[in-house]
């Protein structure tokens, strides 16, 4: 014989029972005999908690609520019932109706709600369901005998979550269900202590009966079906990438339930256990999914953990004694008191050299337990032995687990490892001591977070994606946008700002719908904007500052400080005072966060990089030479090679945008000594902007004039002067360069006379060339040369940077 459990989505409605009456036709066909346990329909069981609530703080509402149930079954009846039973069911449901009610009003009247009055109504979700489904699948002309759940599972009278008298229990179903009965269906979760008072036995019950049924008459399985494709690696509601395993063992269900796993309730294993009796999870809703096998031995995975579970709404008690009382003593004492008061452990830690020992405990039992212990201790506080208990809350529980964990070192190293860099603070780890599990406790906020994180480094790397937040949607902000389409890296926007709105979306916002979406909303400043993403506290999330504003480099240290990355074009931190450039690199480090800015210098060419290569590598750096300007370099070039005057020169590289809107704000040279300091930095130098010596490029009248139009006419004024001096070193084939040197701790940039043979006189367009001079090349420097201006090359640098975090995520540390 089969058992076959619908759980409450399964039987939500009534097409969903539909579904489910199908899958039990066609298991009718294979097996000789079916037993079916059926969940409430979805939703009664928290429904009826909140009417029983209601009424007895007689509160009205709860009628209502009533109301919409009551339509919520005999919409079911209607629907499923064969017209000829179908009057009947609605007063045999009308008949339970009149109960609930009149336990309502005895309620109403006390104004009293006590557990066993809770459990009377709570169970009226499944003798409704069970009652129902029984008309339905007799109404597709099956046999189908109806089974008063209460009649034959036998509790002790522990009301809200009843203790399973087994022996008897198992009597009475061995001796009810015969071989000869083709289909019979009862109702989960519900049962009746010795003297018939109904129980219940703790939410999500209904697997726990199924599994009782199936130990009691030797099934030869338990169908656990439900609403995902099996038991899955993570729950799929809270890690997007969670997959369903194959087969695991008994006590790896056990442990991934205990620590939140709602799939499946951890009761549900030892029956079938002590039988050796497999329990199949089946998603209803996917019938041809193969579903996952619970059995005896290990899990067929090929992965070092089999899952991972969390718990909400925990509690940590720290008990910590301060006058010689032995620890372990007070722990005796305390497991004591709690098992008599119902208070289930979670998690212990003890931390042997502090006398401490936390416990972790549902947030729910909290109070009690606190009490509980201060009772005990009475004397123990007074005295001060005890330190006053501590509770903190707002904890969650994740937790590793597998078989394979076992013996096998590195994993929990692993675990701490992946929370660390996903700065997730550690309050309390624990690991069982049959070594199935290592769980800590977290900061309840943290927990989406952990999961998926810590689900990506056991999982697959493949799986794991870039959250990026985007501010600045100009030329290489869009460019940018255009190029992460395109991109082979899993990533995905989750938001996006520029001067006129901002949106936020955790799944990714759709690149096609981003204007529309910018310009709905209201904008929002940086502070806000950065507030928001850290809230969001996604893992691998990365800041993408495609500004150059300076406001928007306020909010790297919060940024930082949240372990989040930073990636960007923008020069205006990196040439900061020298104390906040620090801070931030310090704050980087310390926070596991990187802070890459490749295209600070040279657009998208590998300058920085190479760079810190060679001083990580043990070079020393000599001298850096280069032209470091794209602009500039675009304007010498054009017009050291053509007839065209200096001014025109400058509007033409204004026209087709190669220059600030302002051209002086390129022609100050202050961009280049930007750029000079980042580099002198980099190599170690503590310097400060205004050390770098900048030699005009043109006449301070020209940067005093009023406007952009004022500029060039009086940079027409000097458009001889230039000529001349052009065509004076063209007698010697020399061009103009504006060079930036770094050399004997000094920075400075100049307008230089370049002859041919110099590396620097064969460039063109915007290209840009930096001249390394080290230990290791001293002979000839090491060049680096190509365009040094551009939206599609430094937007290319910035994407470049962003897939380097990826592919550390992927090969570095959590190896
Ligand atoms: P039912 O009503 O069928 O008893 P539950 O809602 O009690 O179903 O349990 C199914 C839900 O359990 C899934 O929808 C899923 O969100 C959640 N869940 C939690 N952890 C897991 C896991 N490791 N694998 C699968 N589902 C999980
Ligand atoms: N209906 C009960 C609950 O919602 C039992 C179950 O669904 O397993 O908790
Ligand atoms: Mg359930």
């Amino acid at each position: 014989m089969k058992i076959l459990k619908f759980g409450g989505s399964s039987v939500a409605n009534a097409d969903n029972i539909s579904k489910v009456i199908q899958i039990i036709s066609d298991a009718l066909n294979e097996s000789s005999g079916l037993i079916v346990v059926v969940s409430a329909l979805g939703g009664v069981t928290d429904n009826l908690m909140k009417i029983a609530s209601l009424a007895s703080s007689r509160n009205d509402e709860y009628k209502k609520v009533l109301d919409l149930l009551i339509s919520q079954h005999n919409g079911a009846i209607k629907k499923l019932v064969d017209s000829n039973r179908r009057k009947a069911t609605l007063k045999a449901a009308q008949i339970k109706y009149a109960e609930l009610n009149d336990s309502l009003q005895g309620m109403y009247l006390l104004g009293e709600l006590s557990p066993r009055a809770l459990d009377k109504i709570m169970s009226f979700g499944e003798q409704l369901s069970a009652y129902i489904i029984c008309e339905a699948i007799k109404a597709k002309k099956h046999r189908c005998q109806f089974v008063d759940s209460r009649t034959l599972i036998k509790t002790d009278d522990n009301f809200g979550s009843a203790n399973v008298d087994i022996k008897k229990t198992y009597e009475l179903l061995a001796d009810y269900f015969q071989p000869q009965q083709k289909l019979s269906i009862m109702g989960g979760f519900i049962a009746s202590d010795a003297d018939e008072v109904t129980t219940t036995l703790g939410r999500g019950g209904s697997d726990y009966t199924a599994s009782l049924v199936g130990a009691a008459i030797n099934a030869e399985v338990i169908e656990i079906w439900t609403d995902v494709d099996g038991v899955m690696t993570a729950d799929p509601s809270k890690v997007k990438e969670a997959f369903p395993l194959a087969q695991i063992s008994y006590e790896e269900a056990g442990e991934l339930a205990h620590f939140g796993a709602k799939v499946i309730h951890p009761k549900t294993m030892k029956p079938a256990r002590l039988k050796n009796i497999p329990i199949d999870i089946k998603n209803t809703f996917n019938p041809q999914a193969s579903g996952t096998r619970i059995c005896k031995g290990r899990s067929d995975q090929n992965f070092q953990i089999t899952g991972i579970s969390s718990l909400g709404n925990i509690a940590l008690l720290c008990v910590q004694s301060s006058n010689g009382k032995s620890i372990g003593e007070i722990a005796a004492k305390i497991f004591d008191i709690f098992s008599r008061r119902d208070i289930e452990v979670l998690l212990i830690t003890q931390a042997s050299h502090e006398h401490a020992i936390s416990i972790a405990i549902h947030k729910k039992q909290a109070v009690k337990a606190k009490n509980a212990i201060e009772k005990v201790f009475a004397l123990e506080l007074k005295a001060k032995e005890m330190s006053p208990i501590s509770v903190v809350e707002n904890l969650s529980i994740v937790a590793i687990v597998g078989q394979r964990m076992k013996g096998v070192p590195g994993i929990s190293g692993k675990l701490f490892n992946t929370l660390g860099i996903n700065k997730v603070n550690l309050v309390a780890i624990a690991q069982g001591s049959s070594e199935l599990n290592v769980s800590a406790v977290i900061s309840s906020d943290d927990e989406p977070k952990a999961l998926q994180a810590i689900h990506r480094a056991f999982f697959g790397a493949e799986k794991a994606v870039i959250n990026l937040f985007v501010i600045g949607t100009g030329l290489v902000g869009s460019t940018l946008l255009k190029q992460i389409k395109d991109s082979q890296v899993p990533m995905r926007i989750c938001g996006l700002a520029n001067s006129k709105g901002a949106c936020f979306n955790t799944d990714g916002i759709p690149l096609k719908l981003k204007d529309k979406k910018l310009a709905g909303a209201a904008p929002i400043s940086a502070g806000e904007f950065a507030q928001q993403m850290i809230q969001l506290n996604l893992p691998h999330s990365v800041f993408v500052d495609c500004t150059s504003s300076e406001e928007i480099v306020a909010v790297y240290e919060s940024i930082l400080k949240a372990g989040i990355s930073i990636v960007t074009p923008n020069k205006k931190a990196n040439s900061a005072a020298l104390k906040l450039y620090r801070k931030l690199h310090n704050l980087a480090k310390e926070n596991n966060a990187r802070f890459l800015y490749e295209t600070n210098v040279g657009a998208g060419l590998p300058v920085i990089h190479t760079l810190q290569n060679l001083v990580a590598s043990g070079d020393e750096v000599i001298k850096i030479e280069g032209v470091l300007s794209g602009t500039l370099s675009y304007i010498f070039n054009v017009f050291s090679l053509g007839n065209k005057k200096f001014s025109e020169v400058v509007r033409e590289a204004k026209q087709k945008g190669y220059t600030e809107p302002d051209p002086r704000e390129d022609l100050n040279g202050k961009d280049v000594a930007r750029k000079l300091l980042i580099l002198a930095r980099e190599i170690g130098l503590a310097l400060e902007l205004k050390q770098v010596q900048v030699e005009p490029l043109l006449p301070a009248k020209c940067f005093s004039a009023k406007s952009v139009d004022a500029f060039f006419a009086a940079l027409e004024k000097f458009d001889q002067d230039f000529e001349n001096r052009k065509k004076q070193i063209a007698k010697q084939h020399k061009v103009l360069r504006y060079i930036a040197v770094l050399e004997k701790g000094k920075a400075s940039v100049t307008l230089q006379e370049i002859s041919q043979n110099h590396p620097f006189y064969h460039l063109s367009g915007s290209d840009n060339i930096i001249a390394i001079s080290t230990k290791r090349y001293n002979n000839t420097p090491l060049v680096i040369k190509g365009p040094g201006a551009g939206a599609e090359v430094t937007a290319g640098g910035v994407l470049a940077d962003i897939v380097s975090i990826f592919n550390e995520l992927s090969y570095e540390k959590l190896k």
